[in-house]
């Protein structure tokens, strides 16, 4: 199962759908508890995905490289503001199977999001650490009214990352964000996603596969049939708290259907499957490649069902695109220009939620 750890509740920016450092009511600062006892509840898993996590967890790169030396984890993956990169030695970055960086897209777009002169120092710290690691770096967007998703993606595209992957800032925190939600989704969202589409399957036609997480994500489950939360929180995903308390998801530690106990009093046989989706995602026609895209936005309806509905009409935007191209991906496999194995992407729960 992949655990994914708070290692402080810290962050040294304050980006603007965000509010950066998380409040000492939801959860301590620092990390409370032992490693040796997250060891012992870790052991108790032979398929551990470790995602080290935050407000901004390269804050304790210690903690990180202690917990790299100590927890047996198959894999390591980390979220990160991008800041702090260069300070994680060669040694430790190497093993890092996934490096998930936070960056909007355009530098106009990412400053405003994030702060100015955000943009120059993550895409620095990337390009610097691009030179010695080899693993999968993923650009991470959250995508809200100042963003083109065409063109932003278009733009990480030409930087040095392997993957791009974002989520819509909807649901999370009323904030001011949003002035005209429906006309950005008319104008600017779905058109965006449908010319991507197109050039997704352009190049799949050119032999080769855009590293674009949603679509490969919905496309892998199509082929190969995946069902259920695609983030699997609740279900084969946990969050671990600073103080030991495990969640369903790692954001609103403060509600109660997200509370599933804590290290010291469940196993991880206990918490699998403990969470799921209610209506109506269960008895929706997209829920088989759905799969109720969020717990918490289904659980927690913060725009109401309005929103809550109008946030589905994305799903069904998306999917639609995705079924064209799937057409295009069994036509080519059966051409032999493909393999199968070629859209099994991600190898693994690497934290990226695949529907937007
Ligand atoms: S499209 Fe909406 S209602 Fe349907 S499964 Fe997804 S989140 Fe649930
Ligand atoms: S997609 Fe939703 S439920 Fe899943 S981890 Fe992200 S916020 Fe939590």
């Amino acid at each position: 199962m992949l655990y994914i750890i708070f290692l402080t509740g810290v962050c040294n920016l304050r980006c603007r759908y965000c509010g950066g450092t998380i409040p000492e009511e939801v959860m301590p600062h620092e990390i409370q508890y032992s490693i040796e006892d997250l060891k012992k509840f870790i052991s108790m898993d032979n398929d551990a995905i470790i995602a080290f996590y935050g407000g901004e967890p390269l804050l304790r790169i210690n903690y990180m490289k202690k917990m790299m030396d100590l927890l047996p984890a198959k894999r390591f993956v980390v979220q990160t503001n991008g800041l702090f990169l260069d300070k994680v030695p060669e040694e430790y970055l190497s093993r890092l199977d996934t490096i998930l960086v936070s960056i909007d897209g355009r530098e106009e777009v990412t400053d405003y999001y994030r702060g100015g002169g955000v943009y120059h120092m993550v895409v620095d710290k990337v390009q610097k650490i691009r030179k010695v690691y080899h693993g999968d770096l993923i650009a991470r967007m959250a995508v809200s009214q100042e963003s083109d998703i065409y063109k932003e993606v278009m733009h990480l595209l030409s930087l040095p990352f392997d993957h791009i992957h974002w989520q819509l800032n909807v649901v999370w925190a009323p904030d001011e964000s949003w002035t005209d939600f429906d006309s950005w989704l008319r104008n600017s969202y779905n058109p965006g996603i449908t010319r991507l589409a197109n050039l997704w399957i352009e190049e799949l036609r050119n032999g080769r596969i855009l590293g674009i997480v949603p679509f490969q994500g919905i496309i892998k489950r199509m082929l190969f049939n995946e069902t259920g939360l695609p983030c699997g929180a609740g279900r084969d995903s946990f969050a671990i708290t600073t103080d030991g308390r495990i969640l369903a998801c790692p954001i609103g530690g403060e509600f109660s259907w997200n509370e599933l106990g804590d290290i010291w009093s469940k196993e991880p046989g206990d918490i699998r499957n403990s969470v799921d989706v209610d209506e109506p995602c269960k008895s929706c026609d997209l829920y088989p490649i759905c799969g109720g895209r969020c717990l918490f936005a289904n659980k927690e309806r913060l725009w109401g069902m309005e929103g809550f509905n109008k946030i589905c009409g994305t799903v069904r935007h998306l999917i639609a695109e995705m079924q064209r191209a799937r057409d295009v991906v069994e036509e080519l496999i059966a051409h032999g220009k493909f393999k199968m194995e070629d859209f099994y992407y991600p190898p693994f729960n690497n934290t990226t939620e695949i529907i937007p």
